[in-house]
């Protein structure tokens, strides 16, 4: 009997062979497979081009006309038909190389057909190559779809006769099943009736062969629905697990270290987020249960100072705590702030790093194991296993997306109980994506920036405008200010990029030029200490310009630093620039954002630039990056299987998303663990679905 998991070889027309490439080009193994292998777009057939107007990248056309001749040319392995097909603007030829006998003797001149196909420019000329070819009958004419289904193929499977016509054809095999017997429904009637659900078999027949634009509409959101909803439910029931089950350390106090530093030693107020955010860390880890807290908040917004209160807390309750950064540049920065704010108050503040010397390193090791260090500051070398604590209770990941899902996992095996988890962000991402990667993690937002923050001017010049922005920099020197000029660095290109910078550099040199003018250079062909020594030149003002790559990127605070010049911006992603943005407008002057092009930009970059100018919206700009680059290439990832969407669409679909988080949500709310009679299909098609994930990538 068919079922939706028979393998795909038994679909009348996919023999073994068909069956392989599909497997090998498509990663379609079942019939499940075939019919969630959606048409990416739909064509209307009821429209007729015209041949005059075919365009160089058009994809498919239909024209309307007459055969003026056919005859069959060439020799061996060239010989095909070739007819001069018609119509009111001009001709085209339809060549046939496969079965051209066949057609040669089905064709006839002088009647009207409707042709269907891609054209392709050979010899300055447009021809359509086994064009799909139908007699203009009324009755064809009539029968023809507004919305036909156009389907993703590979050259693979277009020389086994798996073009998106032959697949198609493969679903209207298909097609005869599509009935509640054959596609069981996965969601409640409850579900359905209260979001108005086409039924889960109907969805599919709409989705490849619609019968109008509104049942089309439905089938989509259907899908899409259904789609979202289980990842949504998956990550939902994670986190109520982990609710029920998952203990920690229960730090039910504040105590005189928090409070003590709260109301003596605080160097500025708390922005009300940041007390929000620091009430919820608390609630959390008084609660019995392990942590695992993501802070969202745009640079500047003063993760640091919250991550820092947390610790204290931890502290309160004899915990040890520590801080993880991604660069040593920051660990060092991090490790010098919070000792200087913590100077007062009895707290042992360490520094770890891969540059820390043997005796450094067993020394604050030694202290570490027997409980003297309270915080430990560092990079990953924290991670690793000679790294014992006494009694670690609470652990921060400043900016995590240089961190990775296993990184993370190493932290849990040094203690009783897994350590408190809080992951600070400084890239915003979109809500929909923050929902669907870190479903399973709750989420603290600090969306305020520090009172007085002047929001910064955000510039765009082409090179021909280089004179100004020097004489600019010289204006921002005078009034005692800093400046930071970055350049790209990527690896492919490395060679050239290092190039660049040398001459930027050098050229910086020659506009200003020492003794007046100091320049930092910090990049990565540099030793640790090189580095170290030149950013510590910038930081205590002895140079005014600080020449980069991006290995400033993230974290570095320079308060002084109000100019951020970007060299080549068009070579940056929009989330980068936006963080490197993020190094100036951190002290009270006016600071500025001088995005540098070549003449000549493409869409995208300009799309980028314009944006830039625009806002200052951390979370605006992730959703225009999120349109621009899709999900896979924000994150940097591909850890995360349950971005493997098949139909829903992160950037557009956030409507849908809500809902169907929603929807997850209220079912677990009534049913926690899923025990209820009703709810017993969700759970088999969330056990199938993540069986089936496994299996794919194991077989693929
Ligand atoms: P990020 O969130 O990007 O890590 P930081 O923690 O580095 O931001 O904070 C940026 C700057 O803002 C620092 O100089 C910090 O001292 C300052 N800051 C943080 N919170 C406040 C506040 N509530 N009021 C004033 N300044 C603050
Ligand atoms: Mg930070």
């Amino acid at each position: 009997m068919m079922q939706l998991d028979t393998p795909i070889e038994y679909l009348k027309g996919i023999g073994p062979q068909r069956a392989e490439v599909l497997k090998k080009e498509l990663n379609l193994f079942t019939l499940r497979d075939l019919l969630t292998h959606y048409p990416f777009r739909y064509v209307d057939r009821t429209q007729f081009h015209l041949i005059r107007q075919i365009e160089d990248d058009q994809s498919y056309v239909q024209l309307r006309g007459r055969i003026d001749s056919l005859e069959v040319i060439g020799e061996k392995r060239t010989k095909r038909l070739v007819c001069q097909f018609r119509d009111n603007s001009g001709t085209i030829e339809l060549v046939w190389f496969q079965g051209y006998k066949w057609m040669a003797e089905k064709l006839r001149t002088q009647t009207d057909y409707v042709v269907y196909g891609k054209p392709t420019l050979f010899k300055g000329r447009f021809n359509l190559a086994h064009p799909e070819i139908n007699l203009a009958t009324e009755e064809y004419l009539r029968s023809a779809s507004a919305f036909q289904s156009v389907y993703n193929s590979t050259e693979k499977l277009k020389v086994r006769g798996l073009d998106s016509e032959g697949l198609r054809r493969l679903q209207k095999q298909l097609y005869a099943y599509l009935n509640p017997a054959f596609v069981s429904e996965n969601l409640t009637p409850e579900l359905l009736e209260e979001h108005r659900l086409l039924p889960r078999y109907e969805a599919f027949r709409q989705i490849h062969f619609p019968e109008s634009a509104e049942l089309l509409k439905q089938a989509e959101w259907r899908l899409k629905f259904e789609e979202l909803f289980f990842v949504q439910l998956r990550l939902l029931r994670v986190n109520k697990v982990r609710a029920h089950s998952s203990q920690g350390y229960v730090f039910n106090r504040v105590g005189p270290l928090f409070n003590d530093f709260f109301s003596q030693h605080l160097p500025f107020q708390l922005t009300n987020a940041q007390k929000r955010v620091l009430k919820e860390i608390r609630l959390d880890m008084g609660s019995g249960r392990q942590m695992s807290r993501l802070v969202q908040g745009d640079v500047g917004s003063g993760k640091t100072m919250v991550a820092l209160m947390s610790m204290l807390l931890a502290l309160d309750n004899q915990f040890q705590a520590c801080l993880m950064a991604p660069t040593e540049i920051l660990a060092q920065q991090h490790f010098e702030t919070i000792s200087s704010q913590l100077k007062d108050l009895p707290v042992n503040v360490a520094l770890l790093t891969g540059s820390s010397t043997g005796n450094q390193r067993k020394h604050i090791l030694k202290q570490l194991a027997e409980g003297h260090t309270h915080i430990l500051i560092g990079t990953h070398a924290l991670i690793e296993d000679a790294v014992q604590f006494q009694r670690l209770g609470f652990v921060v990941i400043d900016e995590q997306h240089r961190f990775g899902v296993a990184q993370r996992a190493r932290l849990h095996a040094k203690g009783i109980y897994p350590p408190h988890m809080l992951i600070m962000t400084a890239t915003p991402i979109p809500r929909t994506l923050a929902m669907t990667l870190y479903g399973d993690l709750d989420t603290s937002v600090i969306d305020e920036l520090p009172p007085g923050r002047k929001p910064i001017k955000t510039v765009h010049y082409m090179e021909s405008a280089r004179l100004r922005v020097n004489g600019f920099i010289r204006e921002q020197i005078a009034l005692g200010r800093q400046i930071y000029v970055v350049f790209p660095l990527i690896q492919e290109s490395e060679k050239m990029d290092y190039q660049n910078l040398q001459q930027g550099y050098d050229h910086l040199v020659t506009e200003f030029p020492p003794p007046q003018y100091q320049i930092s250079i910090v990049h990565g062909k540099l030793s640790n200490q090189e580095k170290e020594r030149e950013m510590q030149r910038f930081i205590n003002g002895e140079t005014q310009l600080m020449v980069a790559t991006t290995v400033i990127e993230v974290g570095v605070n320079v308060p002084n630093a109000s100019v951020m010049v970007i060299e080549s911006a068009e070579r940056f992603g929009l989330s980068q620039l936006h963080q490197l943005r993020g190094r100036v407008g951190r002290g009270a002057e006016q600071s500025y954002c001088i995005l540098m092009t070549g003449n000549k930009l493409g869409q995208d970059s300009r799309l980028r630039m314009e944006t830039m100018v625009r806002t200052n919206d951390g979370f605006e700009i992730s959703e225009v990056d999120l349109k621009l680059r899709g999900p896979g290439d924000i994150t940097g990832t591909q850890q995360s299987g349950m971005l493997d969407l098949k139909i829903a669409n992160l950037a557009k679909d956030a409507q849908v998303l809500q809902l169907a988080r929603a929807a997850a949500q209220s079912v677990l709310d009534e049913d926690p663990l899923l025990q209820l009679e009703k709810n017993a299909l969700l759970v088999t098609t969330l056990n199938t679905n993540g069986r089936e994930k496994t299996n794919w990538s194991k077989i693929g």
